[in-house]
């Protein structure tokens, strides 16, 4: 349970006095649910708004607060003349002019004679000092910030109401036992937590507002570890589970080695043995394969599934999609044939009598492997021995869902794949929970894509080039077209991609197709086969086809709209094409106005074709919040770790949280007790609960 010391940060904004629930839920879109929350909102400005006691004090156009006396109101005849109230300043005449403006209010609450205090930009005109909407128009000198911390804000919620919202909080602040390491804190300069909330929420000047700040470095810091101590848990806690070992005989894999028309890259071989050696342990197996698209990674699975095959047990093929299912269980179950093995397919489409006899199979023994989408362990399937689930093209699950499918599967050895490499610096960060296998290495014989970046007004040359390529080719040449679909419920994405097909109807008339996202699978089922078969020259699609389909004549991709694509997507996309041995081409469409990020973006991609490179421009591109941001749905990403400051800390906070987990596994030294409300601070309570549960 979580400690009650966190409470005070754990109250929902909408439970604040003065915060109704139209109010409330735009803070909470703007923040999130809590106090915490408000208070990681950290400020991005400062006004300094320093007392003016003399006219020579006056810096024009700076802010600052001043008292003056009120000596006529000029009121206008029309509302488009501005409203002015001249007023005395250190015997000097100064002006405050309004604009939007009730007259009647003016006019009673500044009679003439009074003296108040107003705040706001002044100018130094040859007529005297004015001040153009006063910010802050008050009795008392105190009712006017010295600084006034700017927030990042949204339409209803300024800066003001954060601040308001935030000030009860920032003075009664827990005390909160110190997790950091006192040589670390010490050395960095690093405040107390209480002093690092404190001052990130009264900044004095610019410099105060850098990541690099003692204060924002320390709560980014703070973030991180809990962070990786939380991965590193989970992490122990899969390790604590006995793995069902499997050790195969070989005679299985041998066999189906002597059926493929290829040998195995040195990189695939090296992964397998780590798979294999893996499997063969006692602790149950939680490893990551990252390898480039068309790296071979299917065929490695393969043979991992096999070799629990011969040792007489279960294992399951995951895919994210229907299509890509069906095309692994096409393929393994050819290739599984001749051994003797059986393959099942389970997808949210199998149904009836089908299903049924699939379900029993499974249940008897009979079915070696089963191939099916991530239903597979949601639903009521039961495997007679089931001891190894592969994930492929997982950079879609958190780590959050990684968790509860071991926890589902007790024992059960564990292999994620993925196309989407991320960069060394961040693998701890998304993948520390697991052992991570890189295939670096590309089976050879493949020919290089050529990428080429024009923009879309050039679009009917394309089309003409495009037709001729497939009219004189000696050889089937086929394309695919991408429009993107960022939302599939998009309805103007949708359009645009059913309006290319019928542009391209009148090119190609009969032999262009199109797929996408909200058609039904056997609809699908049956475009994708047109095209595989070659009854199609051109596929239109939406990005539906982004994982795992292999077609070995579809050598031409035109992605439109390239620039609303990240790198990694940008890259999946390509790596459909390229995977025969003729050369492929990729031409990338852009609208008219192109950011400078997207146009470097658009740039790397015609440079490179490797994914672990493409992976490291686009963390320099895009910063490493975005990045997981965009990967990990929202399961992680850092709310105080800037960008530009998280590489480094990511790699000490790991550090730190391997020594202090090898030194206190169960955190109960002063330190890991501390560490315990880290966590809960951070809501990693699922994390903190594989203590109990080991
Ligand atoms: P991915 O890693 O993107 O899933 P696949 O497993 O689909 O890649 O492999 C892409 C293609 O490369 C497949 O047609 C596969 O048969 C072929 N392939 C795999 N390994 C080799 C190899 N060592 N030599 C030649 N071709 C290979
Ligand atoms: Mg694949």
């Amino acid at each position: 349970m979580r400690p009650a010391v966190l409470n005070p940060l754990f109250a929902s904004v909408t439970a604040q006095p003065g915060i109704g629930p139209k109010l409330g839920k735009l803070i909470e879109r703007l923040c999130g649910p809590t106090m915490a929350d408000v208070l990681w909102h950290l400020p991005t400005g400062v006004i300094h708004r320093p007392e003016i006691r003399h006219l020579s004090d006056v810096i024009s156009g700076t802010y600052g607060t001043l008292s003056v006396t009120i000596i006529t109101h000029q009121i206008p005849a029309n509302k488009r003349v501005p409203y002015r109230i001249q007023c005395q300043a250190f015997d000097h005449p100064l002006e405050l002019i309004f604009f939007n403006y009730h007259k009647s209010y003016l006019q009673t609450k500044y009679p003439i004679g009074k003296t108040l205090w107003v705040s706001g930009k002044i100018d130094r005109t040859a007529f005297g000092l004015k001040i153009l909407h006063p910010d802050y128009m008050a009795e008392n000198r105190n009712q006017i910030p010295e600084f006034e911390v700017i927030y990042p804000q949204i339409q209803g919620v300024t800066s003001k109401r954060i601040r308001h919202l935030l000030t009860p909080l920032l003075t009664t602040l827990p005390e909160l036992p110190e997790w950091l390491d006192s040589a670390f804190q010490a050395k960095h300069r690093l405040p107390f937590w209480k002093n690092a909330i404190e001052q990130v929420h009264s900044p004095k000047n610019q410099s105060d507002l850098l990541p690099t700040h003692p204060a924002r470095l320390r709560l980014a810091y703070d973030e991180i570890l809990a962070n990786q101590l939380a991965l590193l848990l989970v992490r122990a806690q899969n390790k604590k589970y006995a793995g069902l070992p499997i050790r195969g005989t070989g005679n299985l894999t041998a066999k189906l080695r002597e059926q493929l028309p290829f040998q195995l890259t040195s990189a695939q071989e090296r992964v397998l043995i780590e798979i294999q050696r893996d499997m063969d342990s006692s602790e149950r197996m939680t490893r990551l394969l990252q390898g480039d698209v068309g790296s071979g990674k299917t065929i490695v699975a393969l043979l991992a599934m096999i070799t629990a095959s011969e040792a007489g047990i279960q294992s399951a093929l995951m895919a994210p999609t229907d299509i890509l299912a069906r095309q692994h269980f096409d393929k393994i179950a050819r290739l599984c044939q001749p051994l003797g093995l059986t393959v099942g397919l389970l997808t949210g489409r199998e149904k009836g009598k089908q299903r049924l006899s699939v379900l029993s199979d499974l249940e008897s023994g009979k079915i070696n492997i089963l191939i099916g989408t991530h239903a597979l362990l949601t639903e009521t399937v039961r495997f007679k021995n089931l001891g190894l689930v592969i994930i492929d093209e997982q950079h879609k699950f958190g780590v959050r869902q990684r968790l509860s499918l071991v926890q589902k599967e007790k024992g059960v050895n564990l292999l994620v794949m993925t196309a989407t490499p991320i960069p060394r610096s961040l693998a701890l960060t998304v993948y520390g929970d697991m052992d991570v296998s890189r295939l670096d290495e590309k089976p050879s014989g493949r020919q290089p894509i050529e990428t080429s970046v024009m923009p879309t007004s050039k679009i009917s040359e394309l089309v003409n080039r495009l037709k001729k390529r497939i009219e004189t080719s000696p050889s089937r040449v086929q394309a695919y077209w991408i429009c993107p679909l960022v939302e599939e419920s998009r309805a103007s994405d949708l359009m645009a991609a059913q309006k290319r097909f019928q542009e391209l109807q009148k090119t190609f008339s009969d032999r262009v197709g199109l797929i996408h996202g909200q058609m039904k699978g056997p609809e699908k089922d049956s475009v994708m086969n047109h095209f595989i078969r070659g009854d199609l020259d051109v596929l239109v699609a939406t990005t539906v086809i982004e994982v795992g389909v292999d077609v070995k004549t579809a050598t031409i991709m035109v992605i439109e709209q390239a620039e609303r694509f990240g790198l990694a997507g940008l890259h999946q996309l390509r790596g459909r094409v390229g995977r025969g041995s003729t050369a492929s081409q990729c031409i990338l469409l852009h609208g008219p106005r192109l950011t400078e990020t997207a146009r470097k973006r658009l740039a790397v991609m015609r440079e490179t074709d490797d994914g672990f490179i493409l992976a490291e421009e686009d963390l320099k591109l895009r910063g490493a919040g975005e990045l997981l941001g965009a990967r990990q749905s929202g399961a992680l990403s850092f709310k105080m770790a800037d960008p530009t400051i998280q590489n480094d800390l990511l790699w000490t906070a790991t550090k730190d949280a391997q020594t202090v987990l090898s030194l206190d596994p169960t955190l109960t030294s002063p330190r890991g007790q501390a560490l315990r409300i880290l966590l809960y601070l951070f809501r990693k309570d699922t994390e903190l609960q594989t203590l109990k549960a080991g």
